[in-house]
């Protein structure tokens, strides 16, 4: 651990809240994307209190800081969605899922329209 950022550093929570707010504009736990102010907490993510360097910093609710604190998230990953986050702002993209919507949407009615004939030719043969 850096001798600078020892456990026992002082906490400066106001700093490291300011440097988080700076550094990370679109405020929401990293894991979860949870956005209520009052929910997140400003995360050291290498369990030194005392150093609020922003790289060092992440936004997560409770149960995550709970669970990252706990070693259930590993640190690449905290800090990929902590770059993801900040790059999407949270706005979702239906794009891969749209890729191919006509096309699927074109078959399925091709089916449908061919399964109703079927329907109604079994139903006339079954008339007669
Ligand atoms: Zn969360």
């Amino acid at each position: 651990m850096n001798e600078t950022f020892s456990l026992l550093a002082p906490r400066r929570q106001g700093e490291a809240h300011r440097t988080a707010r700076a550094a990370y504009p679109f405020r929401c736990c990293v894991v979860c994307g949870l956005q209520v102010p009052t929910c997140l907490t400003v995360a050291h993510l290498d369990h030194a209190a005392g150093n609020n360097d922003p790289d060092n910093l992440a936004y997560l609710c409770h149960t995550h800081h709970w669970m990252y604190d706990a070693g259930l998230y590993p640190l690449e990953a905290i800090k990929l969605l902590r770059a993801h986050w900040q790059q999407t702002e949270g706005k979702p993209t239906h794009a891969a899922r749209m890729k191919d919507a006509g096309a699927k949407a074109a078959a399925t009615r091709k089916r449908r329209t061919a399964a109703r004939k079927a329907w109604e030719t079994r139903r006339q043969q079954a008339e007669t």
